[in-house]
């Protein structure tokens, strides 16, 4: 079996043109979209992350704020920034790009922007809407993993399905949403014991671990769809190129899906961003 690719990047470019369609419907209406983003320090991951939602806003027709603060700047400083941010009736969407410097409680900050307008979903209120089956605002890596699964009509109800990586922002809300879809959900870590006796079971298994191609053919279900959120950069030696947590060349000859790192899940958590974006400034003309 050779597994079809997932194409991140055309299912992006399709929800993205949708978005620009509801973001003139409501500029006509005399709103404009806007999103907030606040970056801290020099660190070149974060900057590429936050030039491409910039990108991604303008694209889309979302006027976007961009605040860069350098790396040691005092909380206070971030923090008064947010407050005005959340007043401003303008701004639809804060997000804070995450890791912060370490003077910073980055609980304090995603705790400080208004639920209202927490777009990557990372405030406790909407930790706890989302647990509810009640979501406001869905974490957007886990979003676009669930609207891959939806555009290849992958069925969900009673599957098997095993998550590996159980952070905040993918693996957690990951498994709260395929629970919500009724498959039995199956979360791995870095304590769980033979870990390939749980991945072998998966109809659906998402890697969201850090660790490149650490899943390997050997590991995966015949016909298993394969979800990589990984993502890493390969050191200079080994082509320093992007990889994923899936072995692509062994898995692709079990899986039947798969997605592909670059241009896989990547592309599909701006695209999400931008989605809970709109979806927060259409809340203000219901
Ligand atoms: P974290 O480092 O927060 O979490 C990694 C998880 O993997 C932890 O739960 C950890 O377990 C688990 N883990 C580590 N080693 C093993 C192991 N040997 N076996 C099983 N589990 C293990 O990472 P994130 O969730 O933030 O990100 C995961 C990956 O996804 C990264 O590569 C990141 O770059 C990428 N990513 C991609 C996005 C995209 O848009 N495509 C968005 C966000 C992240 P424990 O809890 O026990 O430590």
């Amino acid at each position: 079996m050779t597994a079809k690719l997932i194409d991140g990047n055309a299912l992006s470019s399709t929800l993205r043109g949708q978005l620009a369609d509801r973001a003139a419907v409501l500029k006509a209406k005399g709103i404009t979209p806007c999103l907030a983003v606040i970056l801290v320090g020099e660190d070149p991951a974060s900057a590429v992350y936050v030039r491409n939602k910039v990108a991604g806003c303008e694209k889309t027709g979302i006027r976007s704020i961009k605040d860069v603060y350098p790396a040691d700047v005092e909380p206070i400083v971030v923090l008064a920034r947010i407050a005005e941010l959340n007043a401003d009736p303008d701004v639809h969407g804060i997000l804070v790009q995450l890791p912060l410097p370490p003077q910073f409680d980055e609980d304090a900050v995603l705790e400080a922007i208004s639920p209202e307008k927490d777009v990557d979903g990372f405030h406790a209120e909407n930790v706890g809407a989302l647990m509810q089956g009640k979501p406001r605002f869905i974490p957007c890596t886990p979003y676009g993993v669930m609207k891959m699964l939806e555009s290849e009509g992958v069925k969900l109800a009673g599957a098997e399905a095993v998550i590996v990586g159980r952070s905040n922002i993918v693996g957690k809300p990951m498994a709260m949403l395929l629970l919500a879809q009724s498959c039995t959900v199956t979360v791995c870590h870095s304590r769980s014991r033979d870990l390939a006796f749980h991945t072998k079971r998966a109809d659906i298994l998402v890697a969201a671990v850090g660790r490149p191609r650490m899943i390997t053919g050997d590991m995966v279900k015949p016909g298993a769809v394969v979800i990589d959120v990984g993502i890493n950069r390969l050191p200079a030696d080994q082509g320093g190129k992007l990889c994923g947590d899936v072995d692509m060349d062994s898995v692709k000859e079990v899986a039947s899906l798969l997605t592909p790192v670059p241009g896989g899940v990547g592309p599909m958590t701006i695209t999400m961003l931008l989605t809970n974006t709109l979806e927060s400034a259409e809340r203000c003309v219901r």
